[in-house]
């Protein structure tokens, strides 16, 4: 039996790690697109202010893990398609044979279509590569604008600003965060950082770029304009869907998967933030980690369940740190606000009293495993 994981990233490797520890035999590849080093992606947020340089995030090259893991790890090699009838994938370095197939492909930067001849030269940060010249670009920047005021374009903010930049943030929300956070805790933010010399545009989109005398111009919708060096997009990733349709799995957000991160057919898995799981996409760290060790559990013999327990995201801005688990969609409820000069605490309670989410800001946040041992489970 072989097992192949498209993907090395968090995700990939989680898995990879988990198997062995319950089959240290079982015949196992990678394959991946990049290189195939090992490293926390978050860390490319705060990498400025660790005062770490692209190669000292990475903890370990893909010979080191093939190593360690006992695994036959393809890298520099993009699979181009599925072919379930002959249980091969088609890559372009030939075919590669697989019994069970994990997909764990992840997810991809939304770009968005500016106006203007600057607008080519918007980067994103998704992987290590695209974080290796973002680096290049910012080592000589003075000015950065960033699009999105999300949770990535934040923390992008907070780095940068500490890192003495001069950092512009745009977005068409009210506030910073907006999907996760209440307003308040938004607002406490949106402050953190300004204090920390970040400039707001909020309310308002990018229309159009056009390069100037030693940078860009960006030109808003509500008539401002930004002057930049470097422009970065951070409005969000989409789950990678286009080896799953391309075979016809069934997708929505994410890939589509049951309870045990099998697909739509028999014997193809997914993980990680390509993943859509009883409605749930959640790209982070700690689904990923909990999705690996109940899939490798069912890829060597033991048939498990996910479960997920209460994960609150920390939002890496020391400038005012956050803290969130963010209420299920459409639950009934309402939030209650604390606030006070040093940050923010949010509850959000259903109909009953029972605590569904919270956002802590500041110094709240030290209350972070009071509250998370009280939200429920989830996906129980
Ligand atoms: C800047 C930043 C900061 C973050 N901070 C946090 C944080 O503080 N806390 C937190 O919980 N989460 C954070 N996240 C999210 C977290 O890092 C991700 O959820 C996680 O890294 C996703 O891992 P993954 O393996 O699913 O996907 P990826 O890391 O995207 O890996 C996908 C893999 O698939 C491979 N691949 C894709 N298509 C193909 C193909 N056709 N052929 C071959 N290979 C292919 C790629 O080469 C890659 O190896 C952050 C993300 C970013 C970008």
């Amino acid at each position: 039996m072989s097992i192949v994981i498209i993907g090395t990233g968090m995700a990939g490797y989680a898995l990879a790690r988990e198997i062995r520890k319950s089959d240290p035999a079982v015949a196992l590849v990678m394959v991946t697109a990049d290189g195939g080093n090992a490293y926390p992606k978050p860390a490319l947020s705060n990498a400025l202010i660790q005062g770490k340089q692209p190669e000292q995030i990475i903890s370990a090259d893909a010979t080191t893990m093939a190593e360690r893991l006992h695994a036959k790890i393809h890298t520099h090699t993009r699979v181009q398609a599925i072919d379930t009838a002959r249980q091969q994938l088609i890559t372009d370095r030939g075919p590669i044979p697989y019994d069970r197939l994990v997909l764990a492909t992840g997810a991809r930067p939304i770009r968005l279509p500016f106006k203007g001849d600057g607008a080519d030269r918007v980067l994103s940060v998704n992987n290590l590569e695209e974080y290796r010249l973002f680096r290049e670009q910012i080592e000589p920047a003075r000015r950065v604008a960033i699009i999105g005021p999300g949770l990535i374009g934040c923390e992008f903010a907070n780095d940068l600003a500490v890192s003495g930049r001069e950092v512009a943030v745009i977005g068409p929300d009210a506030y910073p965060i907006s999907t996760l956070l209440p307003e308040a805790a938004g607002r406490a933010l949106q402050q953190g950082l300004a204090a920390q010399g970040v400039h707001w545009h909020l309310g308002t989109v990018v229309d159009e770029i056009n390069r100037c005398e030693g940078g860009y111009q960006l030109r808003l919708t509500n008539g401002e304009r930004v002057s930049a060096d470097v422009i970065l997009s951070a409005i969000g990733l989409k789950p990678d869907l286009s080896l799953a349709n391309a075979i016809d799995l069934e997708t929505n957000r994410g890939i589509v998967t049951d309870r045990i991160l099998q697909t739509s057919q028999p014997g193809i898995y997914a993980l990680g933030d390509c993943v859509e799981v009883a409605g749930l996409n959640l790209p982070f760290v700690m689904p990923l980690m909990n999705g690996a060790r109940a899939l490798a559990r069912t890829l060597t013999g033991t048939e498990t369940t996910l479960t997920y327990p209460a994960m609150p995201v920390n939002i890496k801005t020391p400038a005012h740190p956050v803290v969130v688990s963010p209420p299920p969609r459409d639950a009934a409820g309402a939030w209650t606000i604390e606030q006070t000069e040093n940050g923010v605490r949010a509850l959000f309670r259903g109909p009953n009293g029972e605590l569904l989410g919270f956002a802590l800001t500041g110094d709240f946040t030290n209350e972070k495993s009071t509250w998370t041992g009280q939200v429920p489970p989830l996906l129980a």
